[in-house]
Formats: structure tokens, C-alpha cells, sequence
């Protein structure tokens, strides 16, 4: 069977990850978190004590810093330089600072080029927020997710709950969302947009298995039709 490219984009906490995840494993298919790059990075410069203002420090580092994903079990984990980080770099303090960091064009540029290597293979479901933009403008099928951000936030609370048994305040967590949109919307590389040929799927009031079963049916409507 033909193989193609999905690209899913959106606000933060819209359920992109675990929408891309689960469809990636029905269709088979290899799941990017893109995020998840972005994050390893600011975990690196939190733990070398490299301030984000440190452009030279920021640029000598980025040599340094090798991801990738591994098996752990069932999952794919994030490892920085051979450790696995998953948990940690879902912290709120690397959530803090993730957005200021992924605004640098020298961070992009390391991260996409890798992105994009990965991509090549063509059978890729990644997410992000410049993925049907830039790193995969050619993908054959583009989302774009919506959700209000009283319910992303609730979700996110939840998720954590669930990761690191911590309830963190929701006012906390939707600042740092709002926060991290902002950012994400309207830094100078590859803001955060819809492309015009993306789907737009507003996931408020839908579940998980409606945005799954969404996604997969439009993909193997794709893949029988070019078969
Ligand atoms: O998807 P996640 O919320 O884990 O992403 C963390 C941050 O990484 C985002 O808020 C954004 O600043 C950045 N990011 C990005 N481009 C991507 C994916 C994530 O700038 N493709």
C-alpha cells in the first residue's frame, strides 16, 4: 500500500499528541513528536545553566545536543543524548521556557533539518505547530487543531495528574498555554498558522476516538484511492 505523510498543527494541548500517536498506530505508521525536540533542547540548556539570552552560549551548545526517539515497551520515548528525558521534559519548567527557546532560528533550522530526514521515509504522522507549513509543506493530508482553552487546560491538569501524580493549578497551566500561543503565533520564524490546505478540526466538544477515527478515515480514503 502506498504510504503518505500526515501533518497535524495546532494550539497547545489541543490533543494532537495523543490523536497522532493512536493514529499513527492504526495506520502502522511512525509517530514525530516535534514538540517533543523542542523540549529536549530547553532541557538542555535548563541543565547546563545556559540562559535563553545567551545567544553565543545557545549556538555553541546546539553541537552538543543529539535526540532521537527509542522504544520503551509499547511507547517511544525521548532520549537527550542517550538518556531518556520523557518525563522531564513534561515538566511545567520546561514549559515555561520551551516557546522562547523554539522562536530560535538556529533551533529550528537543527530541528526541522532532522524533522524533515525522518519525514523522507514518507509513512510519518507528525505534530507540531509548522509541520504542513514547513517541515512537510508537501504532506498529502494537513490538520490543523482548535479546542477553547478552558477545556485544553483542564485536559493538560489531567494529563499531568496522570504523568506525575501532581495537580498542578489550572490557573497556572492556562497562563502558560496562553503564554506558549502567544509566542507560538506570532515569533518571526515559522509562526504558528493554518495553511490553506489543512483540515481544520475544532476538538472542544468531540473525543479522542471522533478525532482518531476522523483522521483515519480521510488517510485511508487517501491511500486506497492512490493504491
Ligand atoms: O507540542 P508541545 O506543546 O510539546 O510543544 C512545545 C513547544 O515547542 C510549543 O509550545 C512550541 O513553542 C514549540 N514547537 C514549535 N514547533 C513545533 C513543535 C513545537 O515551535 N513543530
Amino acid at each position: 500500500m502506498k504510504k503518505i505523510n500526515i501533518a497535524i498543527d495546532g494550539y497547545s494541548a489541543c490533543g494532537k499528541s495523543s490523536t497522532a500517536k493512536r493514529v499513527a498506530q492504526r495506520l502502522g505508521y511512525i509517530y514525530i513528536d516535534s514538540g517533543a525536540m523542542y523540549r529536549a533542547v530547553t532541557l538542555y540548556l535548563q541543565h547546563h545553566l545556559i540562559d535563553i539570552d545567551n545567544l553565543e552560549g545557545i549556538a555553541q551548545a546546539l553541537p552538543q545536543i543529539q535526540i532521537d526517539f527509542r522504544k520503551a515497551g509499547e511507547v517511544f520515548h525521548t532520549f537527550l543524548n542517550g538518556v531518556d528525558v520523557e518525563q522531564e521534559i513534561r515538566q511545567p519548567a520546561v514549559a515555561a521556557q520551551v516557546s522562547e527557546v523554539a522562536a530560535m532560528s538556529n533551533v529550528r533550522r537543527m530541528l526541522v533539518e532532522q524533522q524533515q530526514k525522518m519525514a523522507a521515509q514518507k509513512g510519518v504522522v507528525m505534530e507540531g505547530r509548522d509541520i504542513g507549513s514547513v517541515v512537510m509543506p508537501d504532506a498529502e493530508l494537513k490538520f490543523f487543531m482548535t479546542a477553547d482553552v478552558d477545556v485544553r487546560t483542564k485536559r493538560r491538569q489531567d494529563e499531568l495528574l496522570k504523568k506525575s501524580g501532581k495537580l498542578f493549578p489550572l490557573e497556572e497551566l492556562k497562563a502558560n498555554l496562553q503564554h506558549r500561543d502567544r509566542i507560538d503565533s506570532t515569533r518571526e520564524d515559522s509562526p504558528l498558522t493554518r495553511v490553506p490546505d489543512a483540515i481544520e478540526i475544532d476538538t472542544t466538544h468531540i473525543t479522542l476516538e471522533e478525532q482518531i477515527q476522523l483522521i483515519c478515515d480521510k488517510a485511508m480514503a487517501l491511500i486506497k484511492q492512490a493504491d
